[in-house]
């Protein structure tokens, strides 16, 4: 402030390393009532540079939200730079965004024998304006393939395809010893909804 109303030093060896940044605009600091201003944001001096990201941060929003909320009304050399490191810095941030992590993807194991896993997908048609269901049943181990047209598409209904399918494959195709023991319908074990694996 002393300087701006006694004049700027000729030389910018004359000045120390607070204000040498401040040179380069020295004719466009107003004051007023012994706030220094840069344009119409606000100069902040050194010792409330701090507290004043602290608050421009308490939502912590970010280093974008912090950075536009500041160069909205302040100003001082290297702000920008300050900012972004008292984020990238924040604590809170970091927790929270390691809170909001996705779990890593998980996937099936692989069957060891044929039916040990099925996988169910039901489908609807269109022909001649007459819906028809269809239930697509996958192995996972062998890829057997089973395709049932449904009367509909109630629970009772899939659980009973699911059995005729599962004897009739292990008539033509597969040991009786391969007894599925987990069934699975978009996702969902069926067994949850009534269908047993025996
Ligand atoms: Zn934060």
């Amino acid at each position: 402030m002393r300087i701006l109303i006694e004049g700027w030093p000729d030389r910018k060896e004359e000045l120390s390393d607070d204000l040498l940044p401040y040179r380069a605009f020295q004719n466009e600091l107003p004051t007023f009532r012994g706030v220094i201003f840069k344009g119409d944001r606000i100069v902040v001096p050194k010792f409330l540079r701090k507290k004043l990201i602290e608050k421009l941060h308490f939502a912590h929003l970010g280093v974008n939200y912090t950075l536009r909320a500041a160069r909205e009304s302040f100003f001082w050399p290297g702000m920008a730079d300050q900012v972004s490191n008292y984020v990238r810095n924040c604590v809170v941030c970091m927790e929270f965004s390691a809170s909001q992590c996705k779990p890593p993807m998980s996937t099936h194991q692989i069957p060891e024998y044929p039916f040990q896993r099925v996988n169910i997908d039901l489908g609807e048609i269109k022909q001649e304006g007459k819906k028809t269901v269809m239930m697509v049943t996958a192995d996972s181990y062998s890829d057997f393939v089973e395709v049932d047209f449904l009367s509909d598409t109630k629970t009772r209904t899939i659980v009973n395809t699911c059995k005729c399918t599962r004897d009739m494959a292990h008539r033509k195709l597969l040991s009786l010893t391969a007894v599925p023991s987990s069934t699975m319908k978009n996702g969902r074990s069926l067994q949850r909804i009534g269908a047993s694996s025996t």
